[in-house]
């Protein structure tokens, strides 16, 4: 063990990388371990053919360094995820961060040493380290969920998870493959898949509301624009809801002609990015109604992209209203299934039985394949917390304390576990954001607070059981009137394969960004209200 540092952050995504640049120029002694190889936290992980981000790329790199914005150029308006992990290693250079980095090291446990005043993290193989502070950037989307199918292990041929692709170039040429799930990672593989495997069946469950994604390559003058305009662009997203470019529109959809309605939900299918989701009429994420109206545009949108019209019905979500799970974005998804290489299993008429050495037997029926893609999903947002052994005051388990739901301050921080913060945690905005905008704004708060607490010689800081309890109810309350809280999905916190004793509920911080922005500067304002420090 090495002597205890000031701060240890688990993680070597976005927001580690930020984490460690920030507290180290503050001149906090910090140290980042990360389980992978390399930097890249998501962008390392997720490297299945088609991944991308559904945010403009120029609003998503980070915003705090003229110079990295200066000599960074994306090349297409969403950047493929191979861009992504250059732009991770870019920033990893530029900023010097892998000299206080540990790779390899995958924490399974952290203890709080009460006596001490410090955290202990300890590695799979038993390597330990301390600190004063220890910061959590796992991400919300980080412990990839296999299905509970028999027989998974007895598969003969290639089986890939899509959060964790080999690192080596997998090639789906002449192959059967096999694709299992329709979420947001399924629906940019498809497409990719489909071009050069002799046959695609897609295992389908539950469709989703596909729309198209808009993307293209950034020319010239577009670049330069981008970059002479970089403040005004940021700008713009911290005033969204989202801190997207897309700001909805404020009028109601139910209060407005038919022909009104269809031409904005025509305008926005054809803008690029989550103008479909975020640009649209402000009730169609809260009033049925008006949810009704989309689905239905939706609806048809998908029956037009389908040659077969009884195909299209299997497309067609039927248990969930537009936008109420997150909206996957595509590029070419629907016209995919009109390949005569790509064949559909709905699994609600013909549902999986097992796995063979062979392939999938679903409804009897046995798919021969050389290559199963499990695009099954994560453990989100509270997964990746579960796999370590958090350990606060007394002993106490984090897993116990939040086995009816998270319970945070700000999503930040736990009553019970002194000196920890977590960032883009349960409950905090960054969930439903652009996510290296809020990323930003949470290590700037957390970054902020220990210098605080380090110029006033203090050494603790916990949350205050009141304020916690106060934030969870408001994270709860502000969720309540939205529809996405009446569905299954990794917002309400369920996934089909995890049994767990607590139901659908609300994880995420549905306010918006700005004004959990505005709440963070006035705890700030106020000497850390809510914050205890000793
Ligand atoms: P997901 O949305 O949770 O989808 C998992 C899929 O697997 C669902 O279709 C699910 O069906 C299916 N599934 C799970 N177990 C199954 C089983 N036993 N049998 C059959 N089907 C099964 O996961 P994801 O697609 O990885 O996406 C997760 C989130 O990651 C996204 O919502 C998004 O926030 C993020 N993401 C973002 C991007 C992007 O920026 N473009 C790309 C990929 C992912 P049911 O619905 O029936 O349970």
């Amino acid at each position: 063990m090495s002597r205890p540092r000031d701060v240890l952050i688990i993680g070597a995504g976005l927001s580690g990388m930020y984490a460690l640049h920030r507290l180290r120029a503050l001149g906090f002694d910090a140290h980042v371990y990360e389980a992978g190889s390399d930097v890249g936290g998501t962008w390392y992980w997720n490297r299945y053919p088609g991944a991308r981000f559904d945010s403009e790329s120029w609003t998503y790199g980070f915003s705090f360094s003229e110079e990295l914005l200066r000599d960074w150029n994306w090349s297409e308006h969403f950047s493929p995820q191979p861009e992504t992990l250059r732009y991770c290693n870019f920033v990893a250079d530029r900023l010097d961060l892998r000299r206080d980095m540990s790779f390899g090291f995958r924490v399974a446990a952290a203890r709080w040493d009460d006596a001490a005043g410090e955290w202990e993290i300890a590695a799979s193989d038993g390597r330990r380290e301390r600190a004063r502070f220890l910061v959590t950037a796992i991400g919300a989307l980080s412990a990839p969920v296999m299905p509970r199918i028999p027989g998974t292990e007895t598969f003969g041929g290639e089986a890939h998870h899509t959060g964790l692709w080999p690192h080596e170039p997998v090639s789906f040429a002449g192959k059967r493959v096999g694709i299992v799930g329709t979420g947001a990672s399924a629906v940019q593989a498809i497409p990719e898949i489909a071009k050069s495997a002799a046959r695609l069946t897609v295992f389908q469950r539950s469709p989703n509301w596909c729309a198209p994604l808009g993307n293209g390559p950034i020319d010239e003058p577009t670049q330069r624009r981008i970059h002479a305009t970089y403040e005004e662009i940021f700008a713009r997203c911290r005033d969204s809801y989202g801190c997207f470019v897309h700001d909805a529109d404020p009028r109601n959809a139910v209060e407005v002609s038919a022909e009104e309605r269809e031409a904005l939900y025509e305008k926005t299918y054809a803008m690029p990015g989550f103008a479909k989701w975020m640009g649209n009429f402000r009730d169609i994420l809260i009033d049925p109604a008006a949810n009704d109206t989309i689905s239905d545009f939706m609806r048809r949108k998908i029956r037009s992209r389908l040659k077969d019209p009884a195909l299209a019905e299997k497309l067609v979500p039927r248990n969930h209203g537009y936008g109420t799970r997150r909206v996957p974005l595509e590029t070419g998804y629907y016209e995919t299934f009109n390949r005569p290489n790509v064949r559909l299993v709905d699994l609600r008429e013909a549902p999986i039985e097992r796995v063979t050495p062979a392939g999938i037997v679903a409804g009897g029926e046995e798919h021969a394949l050389d290559m199963i893609v499990y695009a099954t999903g994560f453990d989100a947002i509270t997964g990746g917390f579960d796999r370590i052994d958090f350990r606060g005051r007394e002993g106490k388990a984090l897993k116990d304390k939040w086995a009816g739901g998270p319970r945070t301050y700000l999503g930040m921080q736990v009553a019970g576990f002194p000196n920890l913060f977590m960032l883009i945690g349960p409950h905090s905005a960054a969930l439903f954001c652009n996510m290296t905008r809020c990323i930003e704004q949470q290590v700037e708060f957390v970054s902020a607070l220990l210098e605080h607490v380090r110029d006033r010689g203090l050494a603790r800081v916990e949350a205050d059981p009141r304020a916690e309890e106060d934030w969870t109810a408001h994270v709860h309350d502000t969720a309540a009137r939205m529809l996405f809280t009446q569905v299954d999905s990794w917002m309400t916190g369920v996934h089909s394969e995890i049994r767990r004793a607590r139901g659908r509920m609300a994880m995420v911080y549905a306010g918006g960004a700005p004004k959990f922005r505005k709440r963070c500067e006035e705890v700030a304002a106020a000497g850390y209200a809510g914050f205890r420090l000793g």
